[in-house]
């Protein structure tokens, strides 16, 4: 595991968003600070500490801001600020995913937006068997919630209490029933995304025979944050399995 982050391939030089703090405040926080308001927002280093950093690696990031958003208008607005003023963005869930892509580089050259005040439940369907959810809530509550209704969610890893479901989703996780369910990507009905311009791409529906077109939701699912920010996301539930039992399976190569 390499203790610095992989430097981006070559193409606009990266511009230390601090290198002019005045335009960066002009351009940048203090209208990204008219957008979240106070709570929505960090800029103390000590606050930022935490998503900076992964607890099984030894390199750590640095940025100027990270923003907070409490809704798909907000975050879309952020973006937009992003967007006219160059300003990189690096999405952060849960921040348990291990590989650096949630983590910023260590060279103020980027900003946060971490969904973690995007928590909501905002529908579940029983007659369709799906929930329809915030790009922040952690993978567990999504679980809990299904099942209080009898149904199950079957993704399910080891950071599942603190990874979410916009995290999952970008990364395609897979976890432990993937075999029995697939990955992520098969649970999804519908996703709403904020583009890299601050559209908003409007995705969110449970229908489950659509066939009209492309499936466009489908090229944000794995992409990391690359194509737009999830915000949201329609799941598909399942029956609750009325029993489980544990088998272990050995077997010997001759
Ligand atoms: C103990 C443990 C067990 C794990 N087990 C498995 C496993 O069994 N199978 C498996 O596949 N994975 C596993 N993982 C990795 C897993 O993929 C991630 O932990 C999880 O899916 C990431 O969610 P997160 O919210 O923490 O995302 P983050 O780590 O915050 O982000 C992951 C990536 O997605 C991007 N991103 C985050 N949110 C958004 C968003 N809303 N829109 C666009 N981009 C976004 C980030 O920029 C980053 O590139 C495990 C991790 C841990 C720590």
């Amino acid at each position: 595991m390499p203790d610095t982050i992989p430097e981006p391939p070559a193409g606009r030089p990266r511009r230390s968003l601090t290198a002019d703090p005045a335009r960066f405040a002009r351009e940048v926080l203090e209208p990204v600070r008219a957008i979240v308001g106070e709570r929505g927002l960090l800029t103390d280093r000590d606050a930022m500490q935490p998503m900076m950093v992964a607890w099984r690696d030894s390199w750590e990031g640095r940025v100027p801001l990270v923003v907070m958003p409490a809704s798909t208008e907000e975050l879309a607005a952020v973006v937009v600020v992003c967007a006219r003023t160059g300003t990189p963005i690096v999405p952060q869930g849960g921040n348990t995913g291990l590989t650096g892509a949630s983590q910023p580089h260590g060279d103020d050259t980027e900003i946060v937006i971490s969904t973690r005040r995007m928590n909501r439940i905002r529908a579940i369907d029983l007659d369709n068997d799906t929930i329809t959810v915030d790009a922040g809530v952690v993978l567990q509550t999504i679980q809990e919630a299904a099942r209080a209704q009898g149904r199950l969610f079957p993704l399910s890893l080891g950071a599942e209490g603190s990874c979410q479901i916009g995290g999952n989703l970008s990364t395609n996780a897979g976890g432990v029933q993937a075999l029995r369910y697939g990955t992520a990507r098969a649970l999804v009905a519908g996703l709403e995304v904020v583009l890299p311009d601050g559209r908003v791409w409007d995705g969110l529906r449970g229908l489950r025979k659509d066939n009209a077109g492309y499936d466009l939701k489908q090229l944000f699912i794995g992409a990391e944050g690359t194509l737009g920010i999830i915000t949201a996301a329609t799941l598909k539930l399942l029956p609750l399995p009325t029993a489980l039992a544990t088998a272990v399976v050995s077997h010997r190569v001759v």
